[in-house]
C-alpha cells in the first residue's frame, strides 16, 4: 500500500507522532507532500479535537477539505543552489567611465533620487549643465555603478530588528510584468531584499527570504515576517523549517497593501510597506518600464542603495535608515553618491 515503494530514500520518512511510514500524497514540480495515513495517529486525533461541532459536521461530509494528518513537504530545490550570487551584472568597468566624477554624481542624483528617466536626464545635463551625454551612456553608467555597489548593499553590517514586512510589487520589463519581492525591517526602515523575477513562485519567495537571512549575523529567535496571504510564503516558511532548520513566524495579513482594516499590531508593518511601495512607484513611473531584465535590476539596486544610505526619512527624523560615518558632513547628493561608490570599491575583495 505504500506509494513510495522500496529503495529510494523517501521510504525512510516516518511520522514524528506515530512512527508510521509516510505516504506520497502530492507531487508537484518543486515539492512532494508526504502524509501520515494512520487513522489512529496522535496528530490526527489532536487536530480532530480542535474542530468545533459545526466544523465536525462539515468534516463528516467533506473530509478531504480538512488537513488533519501530519504532512511533510520535501522540496526539490536547495536555496544555496538557486539563489543568485550577484543579481547585478556589469558591462561597463567603472574605472573606465569617461565622465568626470561630478557628472556621474549628478546623473545618479537625477535618475535615482528624483526618478528622472535616462532620456530626460540626458536632456537636463545638456540644457542645464551644458554637458553632452547620451541616454545610453547614462544607462551604462547606472549599470556599472549598480554592479559595483551591489556587494556593499548585500554585505553591509546592518543593525536589524526582528520585525520584517514583505510584499510583491510589479515592474514592467520588456512589456511583461515582473515581480519585485521586497522585504523591509519595520522598525529600521531598511530594505533587506529586492529580488526581481518573472516568477511568482515559492522558489522566488525563498530567494527573497534568503537575501534577508544572509543579512543577520545571528538569526533572532523571534524573527517575524508580515506578509499578504499568498500561499508561497507559507510554503517558504515550511521549506526553511524543514530543510534549513531556520524558524520564523509568519503574520498573514489579508490585503496588506489594500484599503483594509487590519489589526492594530500589524498597522506599523502595513504603513511601512505602503509608504515604501508608494515612493518606489512614484520614482519608477517616469521610467515607463524597463527594456531589459538587467535594466530593472540596475534600477532596483540603485533605488535600494539610495533608500538605505542616502535618502532622509521623515519617520527617522530626516536621517537615512543607515547612517554611514564616512558620509557625515556631506550635504550635496552627488557627493554622497561618489563617497558611497568609493566606499564600496574599497571594500571589494582584491582579485
Ligand atoms: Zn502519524
Amino acid at each position: 500500500m505504500y506509494a513510495n515503494g522500496g529503495g529510494d530514500k523517501s521510504s525512510l520518512l516516518l511520522c514524528p507522532d506515530c512512527q508510521n511510514k509516510l505516504e506520497l500524497a502530492k507531487q508537484r514540480a518543486n515539492f512532494k507532500a508526504w502524509r501520515c495515513n494512520n487513522r489512529h495517529c496522535p496528530n490526527r486525533k489532536r487536530e480532530l479535537a480542535k474542530l468545533n461541532s459545526s466544523q465536525y459536521q462539515e468534516y463528516l461530509k467533506r473530509p478531504s477539505q480538512f488537513k488533519l494528518r501530519y504532512i511533510y513537504r520535501e522540496y526539490a530545490f536547495k536555496i544555496r543552489q538557486i539563489a543568485p550570487q550577484s543579481s547585478a551584472q556589469s558591462r561597463v568597468d567603472l574605472s573606465r567611465i569617461q565622465a568626470s566624477p561630478q557628472v556621474l554624481g549628478l546623473i545618479l542624483s537625477y535618475c535615482v533620487n528624483y526618478g528622472i528617466s535616462a532620456a530626460k536626464t540626458a536632456a537636463l545635463m545638456y540644457d542645464i549643465h551644458g554637458i553632452k551625454i547620451s541616454k545610453q551612456t547614462i544607462l551604462n553608467y547606472a549599470q556599472a555603478v549598480a554592479a559595483n555597489i551591489r556587494p556593499f548593499l548585500d554585505n553591509y553590517p546592518y543593525q536589524l530588528s526582528s520585525q520584517l514586512v514583505g510584499d510583491e510589487t510589479y515592474l514592467r520589463v520588456k512589456g511583461k510584468w515582473h515581480y519585485l519581492f521586497y522585504f523591509y525591517d519595520v522598525n529600521k526602515k531598511i530594505i533587506l531584499a529586492d529580488y526581481v523575477t518573472p516568477k511568482r513562485t515559492t522558489e522566488s519567495a525563498c530567494i527573497a527570504i534568503y537575501q534577508v537571512l544572509k543579512k543577520y549575523q545571528v538569526i533572532p529567535e523571534n524573527l517575524r515576517f508580515t506578509v499578504d496571504d499568498n500561499p508561497i510564503y507559507r510554503v517558504a516558511r515550511l521549506y526553511y523549517a524543514h530543510q534549513e532548520g531556520i524558524n520564523f513566524d509568519l503574520n498573514i495579513v489579508k490585503g496588506l497593501t489594500n484599503e483594509t482594516d487590519v489589526a492594530k499590531e500589524y498597522r506599523p508593518a502595513k504603513q511601512t510597506i505602503e509608504r515604501l511601495n508608494r515612493s518606489l512607484k512614484a520614482n519608477y513611473r517616469p521610467m515607463g518600464g524597463f527594456k531589459s531584465a538587467s535594466g530593472s535590476i540596475t534600477y532596483v539596486t540603485l533605488y535600494s542603495l539610495c533608500h538605505n544610505f542616502l535618502r532622509p526619512h521623515q519617520s527617522l527624523g530626516y536621517h537615512p535608515p543607515v547612517e554611514v560615518p564616512e558620509l557625515t558632513g556631506l550635504t550635496r547628493m552627488p557627493d554622497k553618491w561618489l563617497r558611497l561608490i568609493k566606499l564600496a570599491q574599497e571594500q571589494l575583495p582584491t582579485a
